[in-house]
């Protein structure tokens, strides 16, 4: 495999992390070994990342190419919003996954990836060839889905606060600034989008603050589902028994357009709402940079994938895991779950590359934990394998469960379950 001096010079720079003593000419990994690049530092990529170095007993070179210059975790991040806990409490460093499992890390975008010739180009201008690609972009907002909110959204009226970080810190201050007596609202996309709990335990912890500091304020949720899309009767109970007469839950409500002059949100049928904040999620699709190559084939939204390996059924040697995928039946879009697609690919991949059998039989697990406010959780869990014949994963009969009722112990778990994943992805 054969890499352009000058753009190496330039993706070495970028990266500042590159082993270059002792080198004349600096290089992104070593030209006699198979190189996997992981797009994506996120659950998914820096999790493949760790352990395709891991289990190849460190064979084959990795480079991981992520802009962000710190991973910041999604789970825990409503805990931001209702005060309880910093950004700095979620955040944790790529220098572990560098210095001590030798994965070359580096600071940039991938701007465009060619398939054929196996090279990606990053938006500094660097190119990295690659045996094999794993692509963990995460989502990309369909803004155009909601009229109007791209320019709420980037103006900083109307906030989604969905990839942890500056944007989970601006909502907090808004819902700061909400009055006693004021109305924070979030509305809620059709099934499938990142973390199906997810903005239900956003309303509980939101709920939870005002409660305690404006109880005279309203929390309206706003869903364009038919019903709660997860642990639905833990979270009904929860809003009817801790939050009642603070949270309502409107089911239906399908958001088409928002109006940030009067923070309003208009729906397919039902009539618009005014809050005083507004927290509205669009649909999701696949990150742009699986889009733009071609392999969302999946609605024009997901990436179809061979279960057995997670490689893109459009390219060869580009496999997608993670938020991206269309994904089998029950399985959700979490950072647990693509944290175990990481683990079955990076498998794969150092099997693929040494010319062994891929494991036929691969399995997956997910445990899902929500906050009902700063302390109390309520989790669900499951365990997911391939069934051969369907070419799919499916839930193992009995496996998993949900939880009686919201509890402090789980909440200790959930903090555990966090410190854990994250030294399993990072560490
Ligand atoms: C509020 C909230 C709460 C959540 N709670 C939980 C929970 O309790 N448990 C759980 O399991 N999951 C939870 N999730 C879901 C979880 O965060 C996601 O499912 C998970 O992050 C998906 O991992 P991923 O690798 O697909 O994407 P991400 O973790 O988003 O990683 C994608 C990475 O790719 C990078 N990237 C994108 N494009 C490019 C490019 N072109 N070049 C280079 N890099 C690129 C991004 O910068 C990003 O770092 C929650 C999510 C939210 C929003």
């Amino acid at each position: 495999m054969t890499l352009r001096r000058r753009e190496l010079l330039k993706a070495a720079g970028a990266a500042g992390a590159l082993a270059l003593t002792g080198c004349a000419t600096p290089m992104i990994g070593t030209p006699d070994k198979a190189r996997v690049l992981v797009v994506g530092g996120g659950f998914g990529g820096a999790t493949a990342a760790k352990y395709v170095r891991v289990l190849s007993d460190a064979k084959i070179d990795v480079v991981l190419v992520e802009p962000d210059a710190a991973f910041v975790s999604c789970p825990l991040s409503n805990l931001v919003l209702g005060g309880s806990r910093q950004v700095a409490d979620l955040t944790v460093p790529y220098t572990a996954l560098a210095k001590q499992h030798g994965v070359t890390v580096v600071r940039d975008t991938v701007a465009s990836i060619d398939p054929v010739k196996r090279v990606a180009v990053l938006g500094s201008g660097a190119s990295i060839g690659y045996d094999k690609l794993v692509l963990s972009p995460g989502v990309e907002m369909m803004w155009d889905r909601v009229a109007g909110l791209k320019e709420a959204n980037t103006q900083g009226r109307i906030l989604q606060a969905w990839k942890a970080g500056p944007e989970t810190v601006a909502l907090r201050r808004q819902l700061e600034a909400l009055p006693d007596g004021g109305v924070f609202a979030i509305a809620i996309p059709e099934a499938p989008y990142r973390c199906p709990p997810g903005p239900y335990e956003r309303a509980c912890v939101v709920a939870a603050y005002l409660k305690a500091a404006k109880p005279k304020a309203k929390l309206l949720i706003l869903d364009a589902n038919e019903d709660v899309t997860s642990k639905g009767a833990l979270f009904k109970r929860v809003w009817a028994e801790q939050y009642p007469g603070l949270v309502e839950y409107r089911p239906q409500h399908k958001a088409t357009s928002v109006d940030a002059a009067s923070n309003t949100v208009k729906f397919e049928i039902q009539d618009e709402v005014r809050a005083d904040v507004l927290n509205v999620l669009p649909p999701m699709r696949a990150g742009a940079i699986a889009v733009q190559t071609g392999l969302a084939n999946s609605n024009a939204r997901w990436c179809n994938v061979n279960f057995l390996n997670f490689e893109s059924t459009v390219h060869k040697h580009i496999h997608v895991i993670g938020d991206a995928i269309q994904v089998a039946s029950l399985m959700p879009k979490s950072g647990h779950m693509a944290n175990s697609h990481a683990k079955v690919v990076a498998a794969a991949i150092v099997a693929e590359l040494n010319g062994w059998e891929i494991n036929p039989a691969p399995m997956l697990s997910n445990t899902c934990y929500s906050f009902v406010d700063d302390q109390r959780v309520i989790h669900v869990a499951s365990v997911h394998e391939y069934v051969a014949a369907e070419k799919t994963y499916r839930t193992v009969a009995g496996s998993g469960g949900l939880s009686p009722a919201p509890n402090e112990l789980e909440g200790r778990y959930a903090w555990n379950w966090a410190r854990t994943i994250w030294a399993d992805a990072l560490g």
